[in-house]
């Protein structure tokens, strides 16, 4: 088995991963590194949870550091596009942890922050800069970013790239960098356009594919539940009584099917916040740290905000709705079980969903363990049986605690108010404003679910539960462990 020791790694890359506790290379690592480091082009099939990062990080800081030179001003030596800020702040993090021992300068440029800083971050060059393509464009247009010294060119998740409407912007940013460089490629997929990209940008290239889609499928222990769209909500909650629902992403098709979801749970007294491209760069930082820290049980996401999560111990991803694309359903599975793990995926499926669930089971060659829990009568019962008390909320005052009567208590996972079966959006148009109302009103403050609470207490509170008692779950649903 390959060690990282045999690769030719610079000693202060070797002993960034002792550090980290790596010693093998994974697959992708192993391909790709020997080559990367002696200059080559790569095309690289591989999704996040490969080791991908470190495929690209460690071999460009090695070429970095053996031939030391000062980085062109207002430019970089390396520079990496990646399509969202999460997976950039992330991908920056692991040249800072890999590159610790080496002294090379690393700079992330994303939008929704101010222009000020990142300006000065530039100004006297970096080794390495982590942009996303729409900022980095508009600092182009400013003279601010000057990218004709390059040396190394990284294109990240370039199939994401494509869903997000940025190729134009690659091929402007392209433009400007010198004809001679060396260029890496990642993509998950290879759709057409993708391919043509990859063609027009790679010179020779290497090319490594790795297939974690059926390894990440084999451990994570899956299942499909069949339910009325307007019971999603209540078979969520239910869920959720599971103490070992203990860190779960939820992912959504809309960014307002997110926030809705996320008021839903928090209304039924789970802590839980959302993230998605309509958020502001401070909330999606907030809701990540909270939710990595253990503060949250639930992240609600859309699949462009989760795109590239590397979070820890996801215990739980729960899909509200099935994907349109059935790629996306192994991305999302994949978010747990990272890193060698195991790890367990629930996926709703309405009535109107089956087509989508039949196009997953295709692509992923699997027959998903599927539970019918439609017209299941205990779905939602106890919580139905609740009163609806508009003023009972998530989020009611403390009058108990030390904060007195200005600070806001949450009853950490349990149903602390009546909870309804359905959502504004799941009723009828005609519906919709009767009911919207007392929802706005429970849902106030809620971003104050954020109350740290760690992840032993979150259990201890869980376990120590004593509202509406459910009866038992009928036969043919087994909760996943
Ligand atoms: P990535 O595919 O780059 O998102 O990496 C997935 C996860 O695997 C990250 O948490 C990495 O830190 C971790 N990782 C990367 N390379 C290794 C390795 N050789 N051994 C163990 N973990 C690794």
């Amino acid at each position: 088995m390959t060690q990282f020791t045999d690769l030719g790694l610079a000693k202060p890359l070797l002993k960034a991963l002792a550090d980290k506790g790596y010693d093998q290379p994974t697959p992708i690592q192993a391909q790709a590194i020997p080559g990367v480091m002696a200059g080559r082009d790569l095309l690289g099939i591989a999704q996040t949870g490969t080791g991908k990062t470190a495929a690209f990080a460690l071999p460009i800081l090695h070429r970095l550091a053996e031939d030391r030179r000062p980085a062109p001003r207002r430019g970089c030596r390396a520079l990496v596009l990646s399509p969202t800020r999460e997976l950039a702040t992330q991908i920056a993090e692991s040249f800072k942890a890999y590159g610790r021992h080496l002294g090379l300068t690393v700079a992330i440029v994303f939008g929704g922050v101010k222009y000020g800083p990142q300006m000065r971050a530039l100004a006297g060059g970096v080794d390495v800069l982590v942009a996303t393509p729409g900022r980095l464009i508009d600092h182009l247009g400013e003279k601010s970013a000057v990218l004709s010294g390059t040396e190394i060119f990284v294109l990240d998740e370039a199939d994401q790239m494509l869903d997000m409407g940025f190729v134009q912007p690659i091929k402007k940013i392209v433009a400007h960098l010198p004809a001679q460089r060396q260029n890496l490629f990642f993509s998950a997929t290879m759709p057409a356009e993708i391919g043509e990209l990859a063609g027009g940008l790679l010179r020779n290239p290497l090319k490594v594919s790795v297939t974690p889609a059926a390894t990440t499928v084999e451990r994570i222990k899956q299942q499909v539940l069949f339910v009325e769209q307007q019971r999603k909500r209540a078979l969520l909650a239910e869920l959720f009584d599971d103490a070992s629902f203990n860190r779960v992403i939820v992912f959504t098709r809309t960014k307002r099917g997110a926030d809705r979801v996320a008021k839903g749970l928090v209304q039924v007294g789970v802590e839980a916040a959302s993230i998605h491209g309509d958020k502001s760069q401070g909330q999606r930082e907030r809701a990540l740290a909270a939710f990595k820290a253990g503060q949250v049980r639930a992240l609600v996401a859309t699949d462009i905000a989760a795109r590239g999560i590397d979070i820890d111990a996801v215990t739980h991803v729960v899909q509200y709705e099935l994907p349109n694309v059935p790629e996306a359903y192994v991305h999302r599975i994949g978010r747990t079980a990272r890193a060698g793990a195991s790890g367990s995926a629930v996926a709703f499926c309405a009535d109107d969903e089956r087509n989508l669930l039949r196009d997953i089971q295709k692509v992923t060659r699997q027959t998903i363990p599927s539970f019918d829990r439609r017209n299941d009568r205990q779905l939602g019962a106890a919580t139905a049986a609740l009163p609806e008390v508009a003023g009972v909320k998530a989020d009611r005052p403390d009058t108990r605690g030390q904060g007195g009567g200005r600070s806001r208590s949450h009853e950490p996972h349990h149903r602390a108010g009546g909870h309804r079966p359905e959502t504004a959006s799941d009723l009828p148009p005609a519906n919709r404003k009767r009911r919207r109302r007392p929802n706005k009103a429970q849902g106030q403050g809620q971003s104050q679910s954020h109350a740290p609470q760690g992840p032993a207490q979150a259990v201890a509170a869980s376990n120590a539960y004593k509202g509406p008692k459910r009866k038992p779950q009928p036969a043919r649903w087994s909760p996943l462990d």
